[in-house]
């Protein structure tokens, strides 16, 4: 009983410095923006892996990364990637994973509560995509400091100041670039560094397989090197500067300005400029706000939240990881901790750090840390852990869904294994149920934010609760709060409904953006706003 006699102040010594070299973040971005790409690279750099590749290879492409579940596999897409862990120069960073593709999903939104910082990582040719432009609100709400990655800068896109222009117009942050790129999109040398004025020269490495070497150069002979690509990166710094584009620490961490950096993530360019970036200006693990309004030291005893399940990796055993974020104190695999909705004691004899299918077992964490507990199945996404001194962190949030299913049993002789499993289901936030008088509770609506989810959730219906059920997709894409007087206006109109969720919100659905604008023109008083998060 290592921990029945240790005193909470004593196990708690060594915490604070552990937190201090924490950087825990995740990277906000766009489909094929380069996420898998940039997190290899990350990883090379700091030696995790040897070769890129090892984690997401050309051949066999995301192969590596996750077969846990049948579907997956058959799609070719991961969905349980948790996070990766790995030391650079005297930091321990942890890059959590933001599931983007067809596993869009509130798991996607839910990771950002996790973290300390994000990456928004932008493709220099689109600029801001509809994924990055949904995660920046969840960040620009939460007010996570973000730093923007500027990518595939080796091929031809959009002008650098454009660019920056165009973050200011649809994010509202000020972009104070550390660095400026040398030649166009396209033609990348290189960028000046904007705090030194130095000239940071990359060289292409073969495919990109190895960290590639860079050699920096003062001014005088940046200028001799590249004549008029330096004059005009210089003068455009310049512009930059006289504009009050330049770095400032207080902003960023307040998510009023966001530091850029340009990058060429298959090249590996600028990929050690952001782990620099991480290390010296992104913010430690710092006190989180409970429910009682009072913040819990990181180095208070032992707490944490579950910021995802993950279920049916392994039919056969049904294990089900929940994954936490470490908040406070130290983390020692084996110590019984309690459930603070439950008041029930969990034992962490099993937990692992999971990326892809790679899992190691995990002995200590600290703030900041991820760690995946086996046999989570008494435990629900949002949930407080902690040892020794109560605690409760906030709920976390629900949001918008944008995709409806009416559910129903395929045999409707197993409706008791029916209601269980949309139950379960429910509460472990792997879909929004949407319940009215109407549709009864046979046929209840599953609201989600990414399509995915809808997989997820049939497949366990008829693997884990033994219903297997029939989903009928629906045609309403946006959810709009409502309340009680207006329920039955709204209803009475064409194409919209009203659903009720666990939470206690009433729901408006309706089927575009135009529809909602019609309605509103018919009741001007209604109450219909966006359900976004708190
Ligand atoms: P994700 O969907 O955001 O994870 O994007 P991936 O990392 O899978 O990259 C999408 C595609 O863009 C792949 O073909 C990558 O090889 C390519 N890519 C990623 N980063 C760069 C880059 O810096 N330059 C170029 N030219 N291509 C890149």
């Amino acid at each position: 009983m290592r921990h029945g006699t240790t005193n909470g102040a004593r196990q708690e010594s060594g915490v604070g410095p552990e937190a201090a070299r924490r950087r825990s973040f995740a990277v906000i971005s766009h489909p094929d923006a380069g996420k898998s790409t940039l997190t290899e690279a990350l990883a090379l750099h700091a030696h995790a892996i040897t070769e890129a590749g090892h984690i997401n290879g050309k051949s066999g492409r995301r192969h590596t990364v996750s077969d846990w579940m049948e579907m997956e596999q058959a799609r070719g897409i991961s969905i349980t990637s948790a996070s990766l862990q790995f030391d650079y120069r005297d930091t321990v960073i942890n890059l959590l994973d933001t599931p983007g593709h067809a596993d869009f999903s509130e798991d996607t939104y839910r990771v950002l509560s996790a973290v300390d910082a994000a990456v928004m990582l932008i493709d220099a040719a689109k600029g801001l995509e509809a994924q990055t432009m949904k995660l920046f609100a969840v960040c620009k709400h939460r007010g996570i400091p973000l730093i923007t990655v500027i990518n595939k800068w080796d091929r031809p896109g959009l002008d650098a100041l454009a660019l920056m222009d165009e973050i200011t117009e649809r994010t509202g942050l000020t972009p104070t670039p550390l660095d400026w790129p040398v030649g166009v999109a396209g033609d990348f040398r290189g960028v000046l560094d904007r705090r030194t004025g130095n000239y940071v020269q990359f060289t292409p490495s073969a495919g990109g397989a190895h960290v590639a070497p860079q050699e920096t150069f003062e001014p005088s002979a940046a200028a001799e090197r590249e004549g008029v690509l330096w004059t005009t990166a210089v003068e455009e710094s310049e512009l930059l500067a006289a504009s009050g584009a330049d770095y400032d620490q207080e902003s960023f961490l307040a998510g009023v300005s966001t530091p850029v950096l340009f990058a060429s993530a298959v090249r590996n360019f600028g990929v050690h400029a952001l782990l620099d970036v991480l290390v010296d200006l992104a913010p430690s693990p710092g006190p989180r706000p409970s429910v009682s309004g009072e913040p819990r030291a990181v180095d208070s005893p032992f707490s944490a939240f579950v910021f995802k399940m993950q279920a049916g990796m392994d039919t056969a055993h049904r294990d089900r990881l929940a994954f936490i974020r470490v908040c406070s104190g130290l983390f020692e695999r084996g110590m019984v901790v309690t459930s603070a909705r439950t008041g029930r004691p969990f034992a962490t004899k099993y937990a692992q750090q999971a990326f892809g299918r790679e899992r190691t077992v995990i002995d200590t964490a600290y703030p900041g840390d991820v760690v995946g507990l086996v046999n989570g199945s008494d435990l629900r996404v949002g949930d407080t852990l902690y040892f020794d001194k109560a605690v409760e962190y906030p709920p976390l949030p629900t949001f918008a869904p944008e995709h409806f299913a009416v559910v129903r049993a395929k045999d409707a002789g197993k409706y008791k294994q029916f209601r269980r499993g949309v139950a379960q289901l429910e509460a472990e936030g792997v879909v929004q149920v949407l319940r009215s008088d109407l549709r009864g509770d046979q046929a209840p609506v599953l609201a989600a934010v990414g399509p995915m989810q809808f997989e997820v959730a049939e497949h366990r219906m008829a693997m884990e609760f033994n219903s297997p059920v029939r989903l009928e997709r629906l045609e309403y894409t946006v959810a709009m709060r409502t309340t009680k007087d207006w329920v039955a206006a709204l209803n009475a109109e064409r194409g919209v409904e009203v659903l009720h969720r666990e939470d206690g919100e009433l729901l408006a659905l309706f089927p575009n953006s135009w529809r909602i604008a019609s309605v509103r023109r018919n009741h001007p008083g209604a109450v219909l706003e966006p359900p976004v998060a708190a």
